[in-house]
């Protein structure tokens, strides 16, 4: 079951791996299992693909450690930093066909899709690039004794990616892991394995060696909770809701005390002053919630506009979210996709009955768009009190929420009023206004007069519920090493 030929409309025919990689193979597993892959533009069925058990995950994980202590020990920075360029440039050669699997798979618009597969391509190299500069220090203690500091790699890494960026978030991982010199066994999520397989092909022609990058598809509750309590995982890296990384932390806590990173959730600020420029602020406003379906952990899903235009805010920012093309995620013009799953389509429509009741207004959308596929309506809710579920709990979908806010004061305490604190944005033309909000707002992230500008050169992640460590930039380097400090007693005095 190692490779079989799928079609996609914007790139016809190809060879799509579906076992799982490991040690540069793609093998069925232990207990052959395997599931069913959908496409949620027509709720069909895709293909299967291997599933990863508690046994593949040992198997995964053996070949983890066997490279980390044998041959990816002796490869040099250089060379590490030379494999990722290498992998980056194949993916890149491949962007067409990668973003068309991306579309078939998560039902996200091919134009986006390419867009993320640009990013994954940059984060990659960018990567490759700290590979041979990662630096310890000399540290002057006293005059008889030097002491200096290594910056080691933390061993095997397991990593749980989710579904809404599958090849983005691959790289994000992958990336900083390998550029410190760890070795990897990465879980996609099960609704989104095919990008990453096709990749994973990727590795073993980039000429990294057997081991070094596992890639398994399977479910949390089996292949992802035996990675996060595996006893011979050194680090466990996650991305997903922040119930689950609980269990995450839980379960390193439960066992040997692995390194965890976690981004998760948020409930991101969207402020527009009543200076702000307006064509701008809705523009951005529209792409923050937006983009990508809403299904962004970062999405900017409160909304405060200051009174001074608040109807007109509303009036024109309804128009131009009824203005987003929803529909087939190969049209070029498409800009809206289904969301991921069947079950992602009844928790968000869930949360648009609770905000109904609840009594907001629903100022467009509020329904299902189409009759096949899980499609819904961009949908704006106004009249929200901050109390409102809607207001507070993650909806991971194209639903946002408006309030007005009078003072500067009220707006930041209103953004702050969240267990979450993962992005935030603020939209005026006074420096001195953006300057203040943006020290205020207790977020990962604050962009000024745009939103989603996510770059690999700089860190991401979260205050409060929203996560912990830093993903990107140099940061990210923190997540993947541990500090070794080295002292030498100079001379031959005795203790
Ligand atoms: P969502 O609810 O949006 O699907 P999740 O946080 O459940 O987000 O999923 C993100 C990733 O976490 C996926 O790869 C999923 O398989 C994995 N996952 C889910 N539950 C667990 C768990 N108990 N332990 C480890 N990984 C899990």
């Amino acid at each position: 079951m190692a490779t079989i030929e799928l079609e996609t409309p914007s790139n016809g025919k190809y060879q799509q791996p579906t076992g799982l990689f490991i040690n540069n193979e793609f093998i069925e597993g232990v207990d052959k299992k395997s599931f069913e892959v959908i496409n949620p533009a027509t709720e069909k069925v895709i293909c299967s693909v291997a599933e990863a058990t508690e046994k593949d995950v040992d198997v995964a994980v053996a070949a983890a450690r066997a490279a980390f202590n044998g041959e990816w020990s002796k490869v040099t920075p250089e060379a590490r930093g030379k494999l990722l360029v290498k992998l980056s440039e194949l993916m890149e050669a491949n962007l067409d066909q990668l973003a068309a699997i991306e579309s078939l798979d998560n039902g996200k618009a091919i134009s986006m899709a390419k867009g993320d597969v640009a990013a994954a391509v940059g984060c990659l190299r960018y990567y490759g690039g700290w590979s041979d500069k990662i630096e310890g220090k000399t540290i002057d203690t006293n005059t008889d004794t030097f002491t200096y500091t290594r910056q080691e790699a933390i061993g095997v890494c397991g990593q749980i990616i989710p579904w809404n960026f599958p090849i983005l978030m691959w790289s994000w991982k992958i990336g900083p892991a390998i550029a410190t010199g760890n070795t990897v066994v990465l879980k996609t999520a099960e609704q989104t394995p095919l990008s990453a397989l096709f990749a994973a092909k990727l590795i073993k022609e980039a000429g990294f060696p057997p081991g070094v990058i596992n890639i398994i598809s399977g479910f949390g509750k089996t292949a992802g909770a035996a990675l996060s309590s595996h006893m011979d995982v050194d680090k466990v890296a996650f991305t997903g809701s922040t119930i689950v990384g609980r269990m995450i932390l839980k379960a390193a806590a439960d066992s040997n005390l692995k390194k965890v990173t976690l981004e998760l959730g948020g409930k991101s600020p969207n402020i527009v002053f009543d200076d702000a420029d307006i064509d701008n602020a809705i523009s951005w406003v529209n792409f923050g919630i937006f983009f990508n379906h809403g299904q962004c952990c970062c999405a900017g899903s409160r909304i405060y506009v200051q009174e001074g235009i608040y109807d007109k805010f509303i009036a024109r920012f309804k128009e131009r979210a009824e203005a987003n093309k929803v529909g087939d995620p190969f049209h070029p013009e498409t800009f809206q996709g289904p969301q991921v799953s069947q079950l992602q389509f009844d928790r968000i429509m869930g949360y648009i009955d609770e905000g109904k009741k609840a009594g907001a207004t629903v100022t467009t959308g509020g329904g299902r768009h189409g009759d096949v596929g899980y499609f819904i309506q961009p949908t704006i809710f106004s009249d929200v009190t901050e109390d409102m579920k809607i207001v507070q709990e993650e909806i991971f979908g194209p639903v946002c929420t408006i309030s007005k806010f009078k003072t500067e004061e009220e707006a930041i305490a209103k953004s702050n009023g969240s267990n979450y604190g993962l992005a935030s944005a603020v939209h005026t033309t006074n420096l001195n206004t953006a300057l203040r909000v943006a020290n205020s707002i207790r977020a990962g992230t604050v962009w000024v007069n745009s939103y989603n500008m996510i770059h690999h050169q700089a860190p991401f992640g979260g205050y409060k519920e929203s996560g912990m460590g830093r993903e990107l930039g140099e940061a990210a380097l923190a997540n993947y090493t541990q500090t070794k400090t080295v002292s030498i007693r100079l001379g031959d005095a005795l203790f």
